[in-house]
């Protein structure tokens, strides 16, 4: 039996018959881009959300980058990111043309540390992004405050943590401004690119409906040098009729979740830590080990699909050669590059399938470690 990562497929299937008639009704409506959809779609998110503002826009990039745009940082300007996150993050900053400035995460956690924050602040800087790595809301509070403190804007990057909470909280309402992305892949996922903008500032919400627009409010009168990044009808209608299964599908993730917290005994894996005051979307489950490659190998050998969130973290990449970073500048973002591992993670993942990867991570653990799958505090005291 193959098990895959993470099937689209079966997740249309089960929203089909919704699906294919809200299909049917925009294409009826002779009306693509920016109309009734996408209106009661922003309606519904930012509700959902628990904001005032929500601005859909062309995909999750486009949404952290107009934030940016819209705040007026540029050139010269420093943005600081988590060294550990998808480059995107840093696309949106140098998109801008700013700097983006690394920081280490939390070796728990994966997410930003805020106590990493003060040493690289300085009169350029501008702002902090900080991801929900993996679902898992970074711990805003301390962020926020070492943000007032040095009166930068906090930007939330929530493309992996749709539903996900802090403190009680949804993301998207946890800073200044958040940018979700929409991409099939995410928890809440359209049949294409898509994304948005959260905020509860009336100013930045007016300003970023033109930046998405080509930077106009009165059709043909343009008051900024404005973007095309636009939400259309038809991922908006979409991705309001997904919304309406979107608590029922991370329940399912957080499920799996718990069984594979549970179950799986391999003592060579580090199994995801969960902060007590965040409830995880678990866009992923995601685990470590020092030997990453092998159990990669042997997973694969038994047709169950994995992969890596990510292999070459962005201060390494061609990408940023400019930058001038290299090995040994991160070294904890480099090790978790070389030892993080996605397993199976969805809400169509059947319990059987899952039930077969914990089987199979655990007789991996039990010949590679010699330990008896025992986890440690079933092993007996050494004398
Ligand atoms: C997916 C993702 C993005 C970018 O979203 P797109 O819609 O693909 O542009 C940004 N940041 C993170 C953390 C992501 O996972």
């Amino acid at each position: 039996m193959q098990v895959p990562f993470l099937d689209l497929k079966a997740a249309y299937r089960e929203l089909q018959s919704e699906l294919d008639a809200i299909y049917v009704q925009v294409m009826e409506s002779g009306w693509y881009i920016l109309g009734d959809a996408v209106k009661r779609f922003e309606e519904d998110f930012a509700s959902y959300c628990g904001v005032r503002h929500c601005v859909g826009v062309g995909n999750g990039l486009e949404a952290l980058h107009l934030v940016l745009r819209a705040w007026d940082i540029g050139p010269g300007d420093e943005v600081i990111v988590p060294a550990n996150t998808y480059i995107a993050t840093w696309l949106a900053v140098t998109y801008a043309g700013a700097r983006p400035v690394p920081v280490e995460p939390d070796e728990k956690t994966y997410n930003l540390d805020a106590g990493n924050i003060a040493a690289v602040v300085n009169k350029n800087t501008k702002a902090i992004i900080a991801v929900h790595l993996y679902g898992q809301p970074a711990d805003m509070d301390a962020i926020n405050q070492v943000a007032q403190r040095y009166n930068l804007k906090v930007l939330e990057d929530a493309a992996q943590a749709q539903g996900a909470m802090y403190k009680g909280r949804f993301t998207g309402s946890l800073a200044d401004a958040a940018g979700f992305s929409f991409y099939p892949g995410k928890n809440l996922g359209a049949y294409g690119d898509a994304g948005a903008i959260t905020t509860n500032d009336d100013k930045l919400a007016e300003k970023l409906r033109a930046l998405r627009n080509y930077g106009s409010k009165i059709k043909y009168y343009n008051d900024y040098q404005g973007f095309n990044s636009r939400l259309d009808e038809l991922q908006a209608a979409f991705l309001r009729v997904k919304l309406r299964h979107l608590d029922e599908w991370n329940r399912r993730r957080s499920s799996l979740a718990e069984v594979y917290l549970q179950k799986i005994l391999c003592p060579d894996l580090e199994l995801p830590a969960v902060s007590e005051w965040v409830r995880p979307a678990w866009h992923l489950f995601v685990v470590r080990s020092s030997r990453r490659n092998e159990l990669e190998a042997y997973l694969k050998s038994h047709e169950i699909d994995t992969l890596i969130h990510y292999p070459v973290p962005p201060h390494l990449s061609g990408a940023y050669r400019s930058l001038g970073f290299g090995p040994g500048d991160f070294p904890l973002t480099e090790r978790l590059a070389n030892e993080v591992l996605s397993l199976p993670m969805g809400p169509q993942l059947k319990i059987s399938m899952a039930g077969l990867v914990i089987q199979t991570v655990n007789e991996y653990g039990k010949s590679s470690c010699g330990l008896n799958g025992k986890p440690e505090h079933e092993r007996p005291e050494a004398i």
